[in-house]
This record gives structure tokens, C-alpha cells and sequence, in this order.
């Protein structure tokens, strides 16, 4: 399977998976300021992914509306407010994402925007063990 590696607007590869965010689900935004975020979920056989950023330690509160019909993330009842984990890129800090949920993490989630597609030359690739 091909994966596609993202890269921060910094350059730094933060996320390899395959399929392409572009074929994932997105997250039903419940305001208008809300940013759209991509949903990968974390134990599916059709998805596999390497994301490399850290994640902070202490959560922001997010406002959000409740919501009337079923979304994504299907463990959130409908509330009023919930705790993002921002990821964040490695080298810069700039948030790429969140995560909902420390102990039982089903997904991740990339913020639209944040993330780059990048090509990568198959020539050059350098086989690194990590
Ligand atoms: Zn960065």
C-alpha cells in the first residue's frame, strides 16, 4: 500500500499514512469558528499510520454545541464542552492535531490546514531503523 507522508508548514514530517487524509472521515464541526479535523482511527485494518508529534500534557478546554445528530466519535455524549490533547509538531510546536481521550483513545485528529502533502522521491529514500 502506498502511505503519504505530511509534513508541518516548518518542513518537518510529522505524519505518514495510508489511506491519504483526503479519504478519511471528517469530523462534523458544530461552530462556525470550529476547525475542520480529520478522524483516523486508530485500530482499523484499512488504516495505518505513523504520527509523529507530541502531545501536550495538560488539556485545553474546547466549547462546542450540543450535537443532535450521531457523529464520528460516538463515546462523547452530547455536551456543551470537551478536552482537546493538542499534538503538537515536534520541531516547531505548532498544534497538528488532538487527541479526545487520554485513557481510551480510539482516534486522532489532524487539523485541516496544518498538515502538507508532500511527494517523496522514491530515489532518495533512506532506509532508516527507527
Ligand atoms: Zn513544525
Amino acid at each position: 500500500m502506498d502511505s503519504t507522508p505530511y509534513s508541518c508548514v516548518c518542513g518537518q514530517l510529522v505524519l505518514t499514512i495510508t489511506p491519504s487524509l483526503q479519504l478519511l472521515p471528517v469530523r462534523q464541526t458544530v461552530q462556525k469558528n470550529e476547525p475542520k479535523s480529520y478522524v483516523i482511527p486508530r485500530n482499523h485494518p484499512a488504516c495505518s499510520f505513523k504520527l509523529e508529534a507530541k502531545k501536550d500534557r495538560t488539556p485545553i478546554l474546547i466549547k462546542r454545541q450540543s450535537e443532535a445528530s450521531a457523529d464520528t466519535d460516538d463515546s462523547a455524549p452530547a455536551s456543551s464542552t470537551e478536552l482537546w490533547w493538542l499534538l503538537r509538531c515536534p520541531r516547531c510546536k505548532l498544534p497538528v492535531g488532538y487527541d479526545l481521550d487520554e485513557e481510551n483513545m480510539k482516534f486522532n485528529y489532524i487539523l485541516d490546514g496544518s498538515l502538507t502533502a508532500f511527494t517523496v522521491d522514491r530515489s532518495k529514500t533512506i532506509n532508516k531503523a527507527d
